[in-house]
């Protein structure tokens, strides 16, 4: 007979995690299920690129809590099986493995999945991609001093193996068929802090380039073909090969189920979907954006806690909201990228600070309004720029653009002239 949970929620993650706490807040006497493919209880995927490449024991940062504080809220978790089928009409779902579970509300927080490179199976024992402990665990053992890493993607994973990589003393190369790195979420202006950041470290850049080929060479390790942005050749030999080119989000289950999908599972801001008793949490959803219009899917931390925190005390009769404004961050070594609000492709950028040192670019609206920010090893810019985007104040360009003139004095300023505004 299947069993029957209040709320159950498929996936392993992070978002699994705090939709579950959140129901149990919501819920206390409810029974609340996990049905993680994963064998690992949910942890937290930031240290995967950095402490667990870093250290033997680093893979312990991503534990955040211990087995038994599920059991005490009456989580079940139920790890190493994966949903393949849900019947809505039935509230119920079916495991691989041949298990049943019916619900009350169902949490679909199934996350995504790396995007693949097509690469012939004779150098997979030499390809890694990062999403998962044991992912991390395989990649960490093979950053030895000396070893020859080529990287293909210059986005948060690609750019963190590679800080990771170069203070292990390996030789690191890496490559992005973008012109510049993290071209997904920054300018280019904004992105040449990060490139001089990683060549000054010893990592060969190679952007604007595309992938020739990839196969084995004579004594075994990797040879690695391309076209540089100029046109010219050039050939890699490497150990391994990490490949950091996106995700994909595992919307299929939704999809096979018949909710409303686009690029992620639509959800309302409470994480509904078009389902009453379906949620979905974390990264997998397309929702509701502060400052912007339509549904969207982001790939972040925030999103993979407080979107699904939203998703599960709504699932529970509890509905909550998720407004918060997109913030990312990365460290890649010693360097604090973060990144808040929105840079619309028209913004008018505003520097502050010395490009090479701690600096923040600011993108303007055209009232000169505070949109999004990019800092640098600056994380006072981004809580007044929180500050500035949340009360929609307009902050005269040469002010903000200038160091000496402390924030306080800027958020108190008399508001420039609106007739005037910025091109
Ligand atoms: P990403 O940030 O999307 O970057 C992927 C990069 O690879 C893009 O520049 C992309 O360029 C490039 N690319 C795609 N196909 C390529 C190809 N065939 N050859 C060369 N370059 C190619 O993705 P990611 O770095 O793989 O990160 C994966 C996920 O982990 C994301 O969800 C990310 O947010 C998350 N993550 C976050 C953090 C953080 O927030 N600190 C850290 C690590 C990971 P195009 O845009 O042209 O496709």
């Amino acid at each position: 007979m299947a069993s029957h949970f209040n709320i159950l929620i498929v996936g392993g993650g992070q978002a699994a995690r705090r939709a579950a706490f959140a129901a149990h807040t919501a819920l206390v006497h409810g029974t609340i299920g996990i049905l993680g493919e994963e064998p690992h209880p949910p942890y937290d995927r930031p240290p995967l690129s950095k402490q667990a490449l870093l250290r033997a024991d680093g893979i312990e940062a991503c534990t955040i809590i211990d087995s038994g504080t599920y059991a005490q809220a009456n989580i079940r978790l139920l790890l190493g099986d994966a949903v393949v089928r849900v019947q809505r009409d039935q509230h119920l779902v079916h495991t691989r493995a041949g298990d049943q579970y019916h619900y009350d509300r169902l949490v679909l927080a199934t996350g995504s999945r790396p995007r693949r490179l097509p690469l012939p199976d004779e150098i997979s024992h030499d390809v890694f991609y990062l999403r998962t402990k044991d992912d991390a665990v395989r990649l960490g053992a093979r950053l030895r001093a000396g070893a020859r890493v080529v990287v293909v993607g210059a986005g948060f994973i690609g750019l963190e193996v590679a800080a990771a990589a170069r203070s292990l003393e390996c030789q690191v190369d890496v490559i992005d068929r973008a012109p510049h790195v993290l071209s997904r979420i920054l300018p280019a202006h904004a992105s040449q802090a990060v490139q001089a950041f990683h060549r000054t470290a010893g990592v060969g850049l190679h952007l604007g380039a595309a992938l020739d080929r990839i196969s084995r060479n004579a004594t075994g390790g990797l040879c690695i073909t391309l076209t540089q942005a100029d046109e010219r050749p050039l050939t890699l030999q490497a150990d391994i090969l990490v490949v950091g080119i996106g995700v994909v989000p595992n919307v299929e289950l939704a999809q096979e189920a018949g909710l409303e999908v686009g690029d992620g599972i639509l959800v309302d801001a409470c994480g509904r979907t078009s389902d009453p008793d379906v949620l979905a949490g974390g990264e997998v959803t397309a929702h509701p954006v502060a400052g912007r219009a339509g549904r969207h899917r982001i790939e972040s931390w925030q999103v993979a806690e407080l979107q699904a925190e939203a998703a599960g005390a709504t699932a529970a009769g509890a509905p909550k909201t998720y407004e918060s404004l997109p913030w990312f961050w990365s460290d890649q070594s010693d360097l604090n990228i973060q990144m808040l609000g929105h840079t619309p492709a028209n913004a008018h950028w505003v520097l502050r600070g010395p490009k090479d040192a701690a600096h923040s670019w600011f993108a303007l609206d055209r009232e000169q309004r505070i949109v999004g920010v990019v800092s640098f090893n600056s994380g006072r810019d981004i809580s007044a720029a929180r500050r500035a985007i949340q009360s929609r104040r307009r902050i005269a360009p040469e002010l903000l653009a200038d160091p000496a003139r402390a924030w306080r004095e800027l958020l108190s300023q008399p508001a420039p002239d609106a007739h005037h505004p910025l091109r």
